[in-house]
């Protein structure tokens, strides 16, 4: 099915790729500290994959055109590139490792080398290096076994696997559509994975965990030298924004860790500038963090342009809106979050445009 997607996608956009609108890089200041939003992309295979040929100088050529701050590589089993972790024109790369596992796939960031083991042994290992741990595509591929909250995140969405979940009739929509308007088209494939998003609420019950969107870029699919999958618009169709305190390696992979981030699905609009945060008298808490609950406690949400927001409380849709900014007050503790669509399309109904990260409201 990837090469049939890949096929279709190379027979339909010719030498010409997708752009996202350049990156918004907004600054922002919670509780007297600061942070800068860069935006990236997660997950992403080279050469040391068995299943890519792909080079640092196609990624990095790729992120400048698609406009990403940083490039996280995750190569199977191998931290081949570990050399090239960095600043490299502009982009800041580092370099993870993506752990075949009995029980899932699982991705490193931050460590040096762990053997392979058990899903639970790898995962202590990792944490011994102050790693973090995010399992890959949790229900495909390798279905995850035995789900725990022992690790740090859940790649929520999986932009490489959009072919597949797609299907025969899906991708004949894409060819058709893409006729009309490559946008269109690409958000006709685009559907959030509620199945991982639902794990990712039911186990943020139990611990604070990060949601992010992995591309599983591999770029070589079909006959080598064609890069059919190329990397610039697996770059661009979806893509992690994180708050960071430092354009840096450290403060990314911290910034991660805490859930400082949300997920855009920057074709369908750039959704830089996007801010969730919650405040009362206590301080403010933006996404990833804890908030001790007062009745003046309100939730903030802005939006870069007009959308639908749902609002989340413990996993479950409780208020709509339309708009463009909105303060909500907060009538009790629990885990909330925001989904935001948009509706503009000829061809589909309305599409996930951004997926938020958890503010924690306690007792
Ligand atoms: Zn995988
Ligand atoms: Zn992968």
């Amino acid at each position: 099915m990837k090469y049939l997607f890949a096929l279709i996608l190379a027979a339909s956009l010719g030498c010409t790729s997708i752009t996202p609108d350049r990156a918004y890089q907004s600054r922002v200041r919670i509780n007297d500290e600061k942070y800068q939003e860069i935006v990236g992309v997660i997950h992403v295979h080279t050469k040391y994959s068995h299943d890519s040929l792909g080079t640092l100088e196609q990624i990095i050529s790729a992120a400048n055109d698609s406009k990403s701050d940083f490039v996280v590589i995750t190569d199977h089993n191998s931290r081949g590139y570990s050399k090239a972790e960095g600043l490299d024109q502009g982009v800041l790369v580092v370099v993870g490792e993506e752990l075949s596992v009995p029980e899932a796939h699982v991705i490193g960031l931050g460590h040096e080398y762990v053997p392979s083991n058990t899903f639970d042994q790898v995962i202590r290992d990792l944490h011994s290096q102050n790693a973090i741990t995010i399992v890959a595509h949790p229900f495909s591929s390798k279905k995850w076994k035995n789900p725990s909250p022992i690790i740090d995140g859940i790649e929520v969405h999986n932009t490489g696997k959009m072919a597949s979940r797609a299907g025969i009739l899906g991708l004949l929509k894409f060819s058709f559509l893409y006729f009309f308007s490559k946008r269109e088209a690409v958000a006709g494939l685009c559907c959030e994975e509620r199945n991982s998003i639902s794990l990712y609420d039911s186990l943020s019950a139990e611990k604070s965990l990060t949601a992010i969107v992995g591309a599983d870029a591999h770029a070589v699919l079909g006959i080598p030298p064609f890069a059919l999958d190329n990397y610039k618009d697996m770059f661009s169709i979806a893509r992690n924004h994180v708050f960071v305190s430092q354009y840096s390696k450290n403060s990314l992979i911290e910034a991660i860790k805490k859930g400082h981030c949300f997920i855009g699905f920057d074709y369908i609009s750039d959704s830089s500038g996007f801010f969730f945060a919650a405040k009362n008298k206590h301080g403010e808490a933006i996404s990833g963090d804890a908030l001790s609950y007062t009745i003046d406690t309100n939730l903030s949400v802005m939006l870069p342009r007009r959308g639908h927001v749902v609002l989340y409380k413990d996993g479950q849709r409780i208020k709509n809106f339309r708009g463009k900014s909105f303060i909500i007050p907060v009538k009790e503790p629990g885990l909330y979050r925001v989904e935001v669509y948009k509706d503009e399309f000829l061809f589909s109904r309305e599409k996930i445009w951004i997926i938020s990260n958890t503010i924690n409201i306690t007792l």
